[in-house]
């Protein structure tokens, strides 16, 4: 399989090179030449495997240069830290499905992706004789995410910075309790925007960059996409084992277009009789909502809201949708692009509006509906969802055909937005594996919110 840029402008690249490459190096973002499609004899297999054996073989169709054997060990490897056997269970409640994509070690779907991607990382390192420094800024999930796929890992450091007392106290536990040599926890005096600022002058640095191998921990990477792939495909055999072989449709709460978009390419490889409608729940920060139902995609201030992790206007992956939109024609793809980086807007109407509305369907969920949903989905079904998995819900009945099967995504755990749980049904759920965080030994180093004092820490402890 090789690897294109939605721009255009670099040669096509087999896949351990697109994993390393992250960003394309023309700026685009990097897809497979085809998607292929399966048939039937392969679906009828693939129904009978567990979700590593279900991994192995989607993620193998798009790596083919990597021995089977090695990818095999990888995916067992990287799911062996999940603590339900089935990795991604489904579970039924009040007429739907929802998908449990929390039973990672940092109790977020993020893991599912980066536990792969952590693991995927060390092995090409150790192949190519080479290092890595992964430097990031984050408001709580991805940072931990990432800390936990890379912790006790050769041949990679990461440092992530978060704003010093002002990510929730389970959050900084779950990123400053692993001590790993290899990780770096920096704490700095200001606030997320600060850090990613930070981030973003070091990156500029370009000498900086090359001698300190410096990588990111972005959800642009195709490898995070793929391993996404594979959890769709596992709920959609499970649903239809349960309920016979019609199609199944899912809603998915919505930031940086990245699980939706590994939902797109699930329907490209299964038929949209299988996979119908992928529904598209935002929070307040509407733009993608906007695009589905109105072919409107402008930008618009960034709104605070109980999701945090949806408090997004500019999807970084977007871009991978557009390209299929304007008809695989990059240099239309670069174009738009360039147009939203100019402060421009999208608009589209006609034979692309239908079409997007046939992939998807758009919802915005606003902030006093989130609460209500929580608290209602307890009460008529004794079930905890968190505010993004929330939204998800919501949209999803609002949206769905009564005569098709619904999947919802849980994105993460309810003890991990515990403040926003509790304002909805009054009690505040916490899990063993968090409450198991309180009292360890924890290593954090607190900085002052300076690009000087970020590049001299990086410098002294890469690796
Ligand atoms: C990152 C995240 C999302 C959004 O996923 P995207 O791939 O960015 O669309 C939703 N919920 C949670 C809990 C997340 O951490």
């Amino acid at each position: 399989m090789r690897y294109i840029s939605t721009r255009g402008q670099i040669a096509p690249i087999g896949f351990k090179e697109a994993v390393m490459m992250g960003l394309a190096s023309d700026g685009g973002l990097l897809l497979p030449e085809s998607i292929p499609a399966s048939d039937d004899g392969t679906l009828a297999a693939w129904r009978e495997l567990s979700y590593p054996e279900l991994a192995l073989e989607v993620i193998s169709r798009f790596s083919d240069d990597i021995p089977r054997a090695d990818l095999k060990n990888l995916i067992d490897r990287s799911y062996r830290s999940f603590s339900h056997p089935q990795v991604t269970p489904l579970v039924k409640r009040g007429g739907i499905y929802i998908l449990e994509l929390f039973h990672g070690p940092t109790l977020a779907f993020k893991d599912v992706a980066l536990q792969f991607l952590g693991n995927l990382f060390e092995y090409l390192l150790a192949e190519r004789g080479e290092r890595m420094n992964i430097l990031g800024a984050t408001s709580g999930d991805t940072g931990s995410a990432a800390i936990h796929g890379v912790r006790g890992k050769g041949r990679i450091n990461i440092f992530i910075l978060h704003p010093h007392q002002r990510v929730s106290p389970i959050q900084e536990l779950q990123m400053t309790s692993v001590v790993d040599d290899n990780v770096f926890n920096l704490a700095i005096t200001g606030t997320f925007d600060d850090g990613q600022a930070i981030v973003k002058t070091i990156f500029n640095d370009l000498a900086f960059k090359e001698r300190h191998r410096l990588g990111a921990v972005n959800s642009i990477n195709w490898a995070r996409i793929l391993a996404q792939v594979v959890y769709y495909l596992y709920s959609y055999f499970r649903v239809t084992d349960s309920e016979g072989g019609r199609g199944v449709d899912f809603s998915v709460p919505t930031g940086n277009f990245g699980d939706i978009f590994a939902g797109f390419v699930a329907r490209r490889m299964l038929g949209e009789e299988r996979i119908g409608r992928l529904i598209l729940a935002t929070n307040d920060n509407d733009i993608l909502a906007r695009f589905v139902t109105r072919g409107d995609y402008s930008t618009a201030q960034v709104t605070p809201t109980s999701s945090p992790s949806m408090d997004i206007q500019l999807a970084s992956n977007f871009e991978r949708y557009l390209y299929y939109l304007n008809g695989e024609d990059a240099a239309r793809t670069a174009a738009d692009m360039e147009k939203m980086a100019a402060g421009g807007s999208l608009a589209f109407d006609g034979q692309a509006l239908s079409r997007i509305q046939r992939e998807f369907a758009g919802y915005r969920v606003a902030e006093p509906e989130v609460i209500a949903t929580i608290r209602d989905f307890f009460n008529a079904n004794g079930y905890v969802l968190d505010p993004h998995t929330a939204v998800g819900v919501r949209a999803g009945l609002a949206l769905r055909d009564p005569g098709r099967p619904l999947v919802c995504l849980a994105t993460a755990h309810p003890g991990k937005f515990g403040a926003a749980v509790a304002q909805a049904i009054g009690e505040q759920p916490l899990p063993p594996a968090l409450a198991g965080l309180v009292g360890l030994p924890t290593r954090c180093q607190i900085l002052p919110a300076q690009v000087g004092a970020v590049r001299e820490f990086v410098e002294r402890h890469a690796c």
